[in-house]
């Protein structure tokens, strides 16, 4: 049954998939084609990160070390963040929820505020590719863009092809501290798929095709979900 305060056609997501598998990629298309916000907390913790703010002392201990940053700060942030208004008609969750916790407090965030998931799209890539992912990552320091120096590369290295900033590196994509994400992954949020699946909204998309394809994985998926 539809949530009678759900506006038609709106999408509640969660992008779901180990670091690596290309969330951050394919949130970026699911924002111009369907006009919600993409939520992303390791982008929100970056944020805080390079602002110097308190949260960001915190976050940046947990995210070098490959950790979690705990849930109640967390929680707090996607709490205040999906009280915007931007949000109302569906958003992109990309990189949250990462553990059973996270998971339930979403429910309860989303029940407060009349909202339904919509559904939970899984990026699939198996953990033997998810390292060369991460460690050839880069982003545009003024749009956010990601590119990798392999599989997409910009066309002038070094240089952003939609606004021609700088890129960087993650100071987390390096292989330690990748190892140590894929094992909390393991730990912490695979089990968010069996969650999921039992309240009936999960999809898996095979993620090693190239980045087009997995969009039109993504968008099949969805234009045949009923909310
Ligand atoms: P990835 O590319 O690995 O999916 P993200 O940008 O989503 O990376 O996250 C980077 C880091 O930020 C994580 O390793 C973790 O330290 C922190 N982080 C992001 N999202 C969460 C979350 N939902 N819960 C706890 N920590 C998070
Ligand atoms: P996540 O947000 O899940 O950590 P990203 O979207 O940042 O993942 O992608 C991780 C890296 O892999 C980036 O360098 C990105 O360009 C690259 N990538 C994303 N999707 C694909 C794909 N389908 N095939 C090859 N490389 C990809
Ligand atoms: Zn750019």
């Amino acid at each position: 049954m539809p949530n009678q305060f759900l506006i038609p056609n709106s999408k509640f997501l969660i992008l779901m998939g180990p670091p690596g598998a290309g969330k951050g990629t394919q949130a970026a298309k699911l924002v111009k084609k369907f006009s919600i916000p993409q939520i992303s907390t390791g982008d929100m913790f970056r944020a805080a990160v390079k602002s110097g703010t308190e949260l960001g002392k915190q976050a940046k201990a947990c995210m070098d070390a490959g950790k979690l940053v705990p849930d109640e700060v967390t929680i707090g942030i996607v709490r205040e963040r999906l009280a915007e208004d931007d949000c109302k008609n569906g958003f992109i969750l990309d990189g949250f929820p990462r553990t059973v916790e996270q998971a339930d407090a979403l429910n309860k965030i989303l029940d407060e505020q009349g909202k339904k998931l919509t559904c939970v799209l899984n990026i699939h890539v198996p953990s033997e590719e998810l390292i060369a992912r991460a460690v050839g990552r880069r982003i545009c320091k003024k749009c956010g863009a990601t590119y990798h120096v392999k599989f997409h590369p910009t066309k002038v290295a070094g240089v952003c092809d939609e606004c021609g900033g700088e890129l960087y590196q993650r100071a987390d994509d390096n292989e330690t501290t990748m190892k140590n994400r894929l094992d909390v992954y393991e730990a912490s949020t695979r089990p968010l798929i069996d969650y999921y699946k039992h309240a009936g909204i999960y999809s898996e998309i095979d993620g090693r095709q190239a980045i087009a394809k997995v969009t039109e994985a993504l968008e099949n998926v969805l234009t045949s979900v009923k909310e």
